[in-house]
């Protein structure tokens, strides 16, 4: 048995002395009393009986040890700021930031809505949550006011954390008008609002509500603030996400359990030193950002880098640059980011020491072979694909080359992780399949492993009835997305079974989009779906009815309701979500009963063959969608 095959055993069949081994990583205010309790599936509770603080781990313990190493890089190519904070110094910004926070009346178990750029206050106010024992719940700065206010809405924050704008290839983002336009939209208000004030746009303070960070952070200066030692199942935060609903969903995490979840993986998947620098390009709006921007390398001890700017500005080499200044050792993207380089001058990457780095991990999508063939060449270091999910909170499939060097397999993410009971299930019989090579649903077995979300934020039948129900008799956890296994145990990915798109390794609703679409005062219906894309991997397309098509006689006409709907789904949504075309359709094509065939509607748009169209109701439904597309 080779190495990570006997690892991987014991992950499943010595379950609890495994992660008691691995809770061994982290520090504990009071040790757990039970590895797992899995009593009531399929809520599994970790390290039952320890108490401990995530932030005390990612900051705290590290001060002694090395407390003036480099801890948190912020680099913004977009204002040209660039500044290091030592652990020491993370120490005492975190401090005056949880200091602040309590000011203004957040407390234990209260949620904190965090919807800033990428700048080091962001950092400093999820820490700083963990460390007071608050919950954060991130927006990705990108979304737009409704989809913030439904998350205000659902986490019912006592404070937001924002700040006046965002930059983006140069172009100031304004962020406080869509806040103020969020809380104005969503029924639940918070009590104040802490504002970091970059000086790029104009902002208007509400009085009583609005707080100026830098005058409240000059009142806490010398501000000590000690870790809350919180149960191992405290709820650490709440990250939304997209699925077949319109309504997001948010995923609950608890603290102990990926306090060590992360710990574990750097050590075992990221094969991770204590001083080495790790650089994710994510944001901290996704999943990515929050283990591996924020807690797992500070976990480790190692220094991590915040980047605020785009890979190809001020030139395609930035990225590069950054990693000779500061001596990457693991850098983390995503494939559609890659995608964006390769069609630069590959120069720009001959001109830097990239020496340094130890691996490039890709994840959020599908690693096609081109590109992972040409940033492989171009860098020459290992290019590990890996497969996860904001559910998860860390891999379920790659290479855990921190405990045996394994060598990569082309379009696979690589193997089942350790606690990961990884199967395949047959769609119709709900069958698991052990042969080789067929396809299935990925489906985890519970208990899911430390790290993984312990439910869905005040609701736990939605997480029992989206996640554990698809296979009729049996609790097992779905990945929703299609897999196959080859006979070595490799696994490869082959795309999502509901409707949740991946544009730029970014996870969309569909139904979240036409929601919005819907909501124009001259659309009956609409579909979205995701249609391949050479550089986002997908985009959403949208085939509308108009309520009334009299006017839309000509190209101009029909571009002018385009562009309305465009517009619409930006300032509801943001641009992420803002589908590439709105094709107008007289019909779309539904089965007799009235079920919208999507499938065939994606496949179409896609130029494939659509399948079997025997229940489809007007045939000619199809024909437009061709006619449109140019297929
Ligand atoms: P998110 O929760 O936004 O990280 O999206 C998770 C989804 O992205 C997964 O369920 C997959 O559909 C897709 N995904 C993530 N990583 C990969 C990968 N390495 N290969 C293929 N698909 C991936």
């Amino acid at each position: 048995m080779s190495a990570y095959a006997e690892f991987y055993r014991r992950s499943i069949e010595e379950r609890d002395a495994f992660w008691d081994e691995q809770a061994r990583l982290i520090d504990w205010h009071t040790p757990p009393q039970q590895i797992c309790d899995y009593n009531n599936p399929p809520f599994a509770k970790w390290f039952v009986g320890g108490t401990t603080n995530l932030c005390h781990n990612a900051v705290d313990r590290h001060v002694a040890a090395r407390g003036d190493q480099p801890a948190l890089i912020a680099i913004s190519t977009e204002t040209e700021a660039e500044r290091s904070y030592s652990f020491a110094e993370l120490h005492t910004e975190v401090q005056r930031m949880a200091a602040v926070l309590q000011h203004l009346g957040v407390k234990k178990g209260d949620r904190v809505l965090i919807y800033m750029p990428m700048i080091a206050e962001a950092a400093f106010a999820m820490l700083a949550c963990a460390r007071i024992g608050a919950l954060h719940s991130v927006v990705f700065g990108g979304f737009a006011s409704g989809s913030l206010a439904s998350r205000i809405e659902d986490a019912e924050p006592v404070l937001v954390v924002s700040a006046d704008a965002g930059s983006r290839g140069g172009k100031v983002v304004p962020y406080k008008p869509l806040l103020d336009e969020a809380i104005e939209l969503s029924r639940h208000k918070p009590q104040a609002v802490l504002l970091v004030n970059r000086g790029l746009a104009a902002m208007h303070l509400h009085a009583g509500r609005d707080h100026d960070w830098a005058a409240l952070r000059e009142q806490h200066l010398a501000a000590q603030v000690p870790c809350e030692w919180v149960d191992s199942t405290h709820p650490s935060y709440t990250l939304y996400t997209s699925g077949t609903t319109g309504k997001p969903k948010g995923v609950q995490r608890d603290t102990g359990g990926y306090a060590v979840a992360l710990a574990a993986s750097m050590r075992h998947i990221f094969d991770a030193q204590a001083g080495q620098t790790f650089f994710a390009t994510s944001d901290i709006g996704w999943v990515v950002g929050h283990s591996y921007i924020v807690y797992g390398p500070l976990i480790a001890g190692m220094a991590t880098i915040m980047y605020e700017g785009l890979p190809i500005r001020p030139d395609a080499g930035i990225w590069w640059s950054i990693v000779e200044k500061y001596r990457v050792t693991h850098m983390f993207s995503a494939p559609t980011a890659v995608r964006v380089l390769k069609k630069q001058d590959p120069a720009y990457l001959a001109k830097y020491n990239v020496k340094s780095l130890k691996a490039l991990w890709l994840a959020g999508e599908p690693l096609d072979e081109p590109t992972a063939q040409w940033i492989s060449s171009a860098l020459q270091v290992p290019i590990i694909d890996n497969y996860w999910q904001t559910e998860t909170g860390w891999p379920i499939l790659t290479l855990a080359n921190g405990v045996e060097k394994q060598s990569a397999r082309f379009g696979s993410p690589g193997k089942a992780m350790y606690g990961y009971q990884v199967k395949l299930i047959d769609e119709a019989t709900g069958e698991e399949l052990t042969g080789a090579n067929q396809k299935g649903v990925v489906a985890i077995e519970g208990p899911l492993p430390p790290g993984c979300m312990q439910t869905v934020w005040r609701d736990d039948a939605r997480f029992v009835n989206t996640y554990w129900k698809s296979v009729p008799g049996r609790l097992i956890y779905s990945t929703f997305d299609w897999g196959i296994r080859d006979a070595d145990g490799y696994h490869f990915i082959l795309g999502r079974t509901d409707d949740v798109i991946n544009v730029a390794g970014h996870r969309l609703g569909t139904r979240e989009i036409e929601e919005s679409i819907a909501s124009h005062p001259n659309v009956a219906e609409v579909a979205v779906v995701g249609v391949a894309d050479s550089l986002k991997g997908q985009v959403a397309m949208a085939f509308a009815v108009a309520k009334d098509a009299s006017g839309l006689t000509d190209d101009a006409a029909r571009l002018k309701l385009e562009g309305e709907v465009m517009k619409l789904v930006n300032a509801q949504l943001g641009a992420v979500a803002r589908p590439s075309r709105v094709f107008f359709v007289t019909v779309l094509p539904k089965t007799r009963s009235g079920k919208l065939l999507r499938r065939a509607l994606q496949a179409v748009a896609e130029k494939r063959d659509p399948g079997d169209l025997t229940t489809m109701e007007d045939p000619a439904a199809l024909q437009q969608v061709r006619d449109l597309v140019g297929g």
